[in-house]
């Protein structure tokens, strides 16, 4: 591995990087000359996530913390910050997506809870705590993942997480204009259906999966590396005037009314 790299001298924090989109993005970041404090609530991903990025000559460390919790947020960062020095990329990744999530009328009020927990709250604490650690390293980039299903509606529901998604991304914008003259972006990032473990377990059908592809223009599922070099380049200053965007990777989904397969 080249100690040279797109992130070389910075420091990130990545929260759900034991997992898909957030494995992927360690794992680029640190190739990419970044140290990353990969952040997980599964302790046994997060090591194995620390120990792949070893074995190609890369610097993590592990830090086990639930995004839902303040004072695991407020950890995360200071650890992080202990252990390299600085922190300057802010990944608020992890997310979740509830099997029993559905319709206004069928899903529980404790999944409804539980999803803003983790999904939009979890993202809120990463600001509380990540922002003033950007301040003190005279500034960053934060980009918080949301969802292509912030943007669009779908007869096949998922309120909880859908609302969830909306509120990251008008929390992206404001957070982006308050600090906008402070040298931190602050970014929203929209995946498309990706062929990850939160979306597969879910679509657990091919029927289902079929059902799906047949409304993304290109026809096939979205890698969660994919989504990892557009995390790089909102990370990177080479986005260095990009801010407040919600910064769509879906295979052509949002621009679709129709397909080559309709
Ligand atoms: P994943 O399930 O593969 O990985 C998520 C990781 O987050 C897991 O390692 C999990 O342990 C961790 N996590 C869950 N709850 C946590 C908590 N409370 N605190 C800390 N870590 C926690 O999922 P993924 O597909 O990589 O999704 C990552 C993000 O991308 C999520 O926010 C998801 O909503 C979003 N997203 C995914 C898709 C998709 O199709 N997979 C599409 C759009 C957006």
């Amino acid at each position: 591995m080249s100690t040279e790299g797109r992130l070389k001298g910075k420091v990130a924090l990545v929260t759900g990087g034991g997992s898909g989109i957030g494995l992927e993005t360690s794992r680029l970041f640190a190739a990419e000359g970044a140290h990353v404090a990969i952040v997980d609530v599964d302790a046994g991903a997060a090591q194995a996530a620390q120990a792949q990025i070893a074995d190609s000559g890369g610097q993590s460390v592990s830090i086990v913390a639930d995004v839902s919790r303040d004072a695991d947020c407020a950890r995360m960062v200071s650890d992080t910050e202990e252990h390299f020095g600085a922190l300057h990329v802010m990944f608020n990744n992890a997310g979740i997506s509830h099997i029993d999530d559905g319709d206004a009328e069928s899903t529980e009020e404790a999944i409804w809870d539980l999803t803003m927990q983790v999904n939009l709250k979890g993202v809120f604490l990463g600001c509380k705590y990540g922002i003033p650690a950007l301040r003190r390293a005279g500034g960053g980039s934060i980009i918080n993942t949301a969802s292509f299903v912030a943007l669009l509606g779908a007869a096949t529901p998922q309120l909880a997480y859908t609302a969830s998604k909306g509120g990251v991304l008008a929390m992206t914008r404001e957070l982006a204009v308050i600090h906008a003259r402070e040298e931190i972006r602050i970014n929203a990032l929209c995946p498309g259906p990706l062929r990850t473990e939160l979306l597969m377990k879910y679509l657990d059908t091919e029927p289902k999966r079929q059902r799906r592809l047949v409304h993304i223009p290109m026809g096939r599922f979205g890698e969660a590396t994919e989504i990892a070099r557009a995390a790089l380049y909102l990370a990177s200053d080479e986005s260095s005037f990009v801010t407040g965007t919600s910064f769509t990777v879906d295979g052509g989904i949002t621009a679709a009314y129709v397909t080559p397969e309709d």
